[in-house]
Parts: C-alpha cells; structure tokens; sequence
C-alpha cells in the first residue's frame, strides 16, 4: 500500500510539472527523464508488489505447515508409548515420565507403578488392553486361584501396604446359602469401602463367600508353598473411582486355621449358618463389624498377584490380595460350614474350592 502511495505522488509531481515547463525543449528534456524515472519505479514498485504477493503466499503457506507441525507434534506426544523405538525388554512397557520399564501386568492395572499414573492413562491402556489383553498374556493366562512359592514373590515397592478396612459396624446383614455353592454375607449395601495397600483407588465391598474342604482340611483355594488352609473367605469389592481393565474387582482372602479357642467375633456368623442350610436360604444377622471379624490379620503384610474369578464366568479383572496372618477358629466353629446343603439338599457342601491354576510366567508380589 506505501509503494502505491508513492507511485501516485511521483505521477502527480510529473504532471504538474508537465504543464509548468511544457513550453521550453530543455524542459522537455528533463520531463522525459522524469517520467523514465517514474517508469523505472512504477517498474520497480510492480516488482516489489510481486515480491509481496510471493511472500504473502509463502507466509501463508509456512503457516498452515506449522499448524500441521503442532498437530504432528500433538499426535507424537499423545502416542510416544506406541511409536517411539522401544527400550525396554519385549513385552515390558516404558513410561512415560521415567523411562523406566514397567512389567506389562502392572499397567492398567490399577497398581500405580510409574509413579506418575501414565501407565493408568486411559490412552495408554486401551492400547494396552487391546494389544497385550491386560497382562500381555494370552486370554486365560492369568487364572485363579493359584499356588504362591514364597521363595518366588518380589517385593512389593510400595510405601502404602496398609489396606484401610472399615470399621463401622452394618446393621442386618444377609446371610445366604448362595446357589447351594458356599455362604456368603450380602455387604453391598453396607457402604464399606477399602483403598491403601497400593491399589489406585477405593473399592466398594459387595459381597464376603468362603471356600472350604472335606473334615476341615484342605479347603482353601490358593496354597502357601503347596500348603492347602481348611478355609479361605473372599471379600470380593468393585472399583467405585475410575477404571482399571485389569482390576475391576479387588479381592481380599483370608486363610483359616483351627485353634483350640473359640473366636467369639464369629460368633453370630456361625451361629447363622445353622439357619441356611439349604439351598439360597437366608437369615439377617442383626450386627457385622468386617473390621471385627479379621481384627490383626490385615497388619501381617499380604501377597499381591493379577488373576481371575476363581468361578464361573473365571474373568481375569481381578487384583488379588490375600493376607500372611491366618484368621482362627475353634474345630466345631470350622464344621459349621460344612453343614449346608447342596442344589437339592441331599449332599453337603465340601471342597467347593477350585483347583490351582498356572502361574504362567506371572509376578507374585509381597510385603517386604
Ligand atoms: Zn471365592
């Protein structure tokens, strides 16, 4: 625009000037280099004109190439996991804020083990889940229950080993002979919740089971070094806050052994397992205190491990912990459970636990 400007001005100039020395050929001389000279910068301003338009264009251009730059670069951060060269050994992941490399089985897992919660990120793990099926193991590679070798477990890095179990006291609980498979305690609606011991978030406490043997022994489901318990419970809970592929459902166990005292905490469970003898009979029980009924034990430290269902339909979203300490009770307080009945009530339920399963190249974790 000042180029155009100038233009009109010089052009002014000459042809004022043409009609002030119109009459004198000297004069006339000198306009013809005037208006040569204004040729020569309409000329020159044409071709800076030009000049413009070619950089407008090429700014333009340069633009629109950095916009895609930044969406190039947007696309690489979001993805680095997938598209940066590996460094970490075949089938570890990397995160993303350390480089460290994480085992595949703790990502998406609900375990926070790059300490910056990339290997929980949504992204991250939908990758994952769709590539490696959770644990990078092929589907029905991460079964429960399984057997813990001890001199096999690695310690678990993490500060926070204490999980929070509540401590209030749900009034008239259900008691149930469930399907003439086990007894189980209906907590749902108990608004128990549990967190800490390294799990990301807070589980809600849906539903406590047992499985159990044939004359108190060999009853549980996991084994410690190939030692089978009389009895194992299951506190099965469900993530209430965010998602975890891997770890739906949090499953605390607790093994049993006979002692010669009687546990009075058990007391009222016992005395209700006498009313649900038969198939999906069910008694309330006017008071449960979880926190009573495993008081100590959740002190000892646990086993930590990723694995399934233990029944039907044997889904692998289930993050394990099961607990050193042993809960005890009295011979004739054990026998109880099996005094209910089977589906038709002829037979009573024993060994309704289900057999060890393949470890399958999975990391079995403790408290050190
Ligand atoms: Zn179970």
């Amino acid at each position: 625009m000042k180029l155009i400007g100038l233009l009109v001005l010089v052009a002014c100039v000459s042809t004022v000037g043409g009609f002030r020395f119109s009459s004198s050929r000297s004069n006339e001389g000198r306009f013809a280099k005037i208006l040569s000279r204004v040729d020569a910068q309409a000329e020159r301003v044409d071709r800076l004109n030009q000049q413009i338009t070619f950089l407008e264009t090429k700014y333009d251009i340069l633009l629109r190439n950095l916009d895609s730059d930044f969406e190039t670069l947007e696309y690489l951060d979001d993805n680095v996991n997938d598209i940066r060269p590996k460094r970490c050994p075949e089938g570890a992941i990397e995160c993303a804020n350390n480089g460290k490399c994480v085992d595949p089985l703790l990502v998406c897992d609900g375990f926070n083990d790059c300490q910056d919660e990339s290997d929980e990120k949504d992204k991250l793990c939908r990758v994952v889940s769709a590539k490696r099926q959770c644990a990078g193991l092929p589907t029905n590679g991460r079964q429960s229950p399984i057997n813990i070798d001890e001199a096999n477990t690695k310690c678990l890095k993490n500060g926070d080993i204490r999980v929070s179990i509540p401590s209030n006291t749900c009034n008239r609980v259900l008691l149930k002979n469930k399907g003439g498979h086990t007894a189980q305690l209906e907590l749902g609606k108990c608004d128990y919740s549990i967190s800490g011991g390294g799990l990301v978030g807070t589980y809600s406490v849906l539903q406590a089971h047992f499985h159990w043997g044939k004359h108190l022994k060999k009853g549980s489901e996991h084994t410690i070094n190939g030692l089978q318990y009389p009895l194992e419970m299951h506190i099965v809970t469900k993530l209430a806050t965010g998602k975890s592929t891997c770890a739906e459902l949090a499953v605390l166990g607790f093994f049993f052994e006979i002692s010669k005292e009687r546990n009075q905490a058990w007391d009222a469970l016992i005395a209700g397992l006498k009313d649900v003898k038969k198939e999906d009979q069910a008694t309330v029980l006017d008071k449960v205190n979880l926190q009573e009924l495993i008081t100590g034990e959740t002190d000892s430290g646990f086993y930590r491990y990723f694995g399934s269902l233990t029944t039907k339909p044997f889904s692998e979203i289930v993050i394990w912990t099961l607990f050193k300490e042993t809960i005890k009770l009295s011979a004739s307080q054990l026998a109880q459970f099996e005094k209910l009945l089977e589906h038709g009530g002829k037979h009573h339920i024993v060994n309704n636990f289900r057999e060890v399963q393949d470890l399958n190249g999975r990391t079995v974790y403790k408290t050190c």
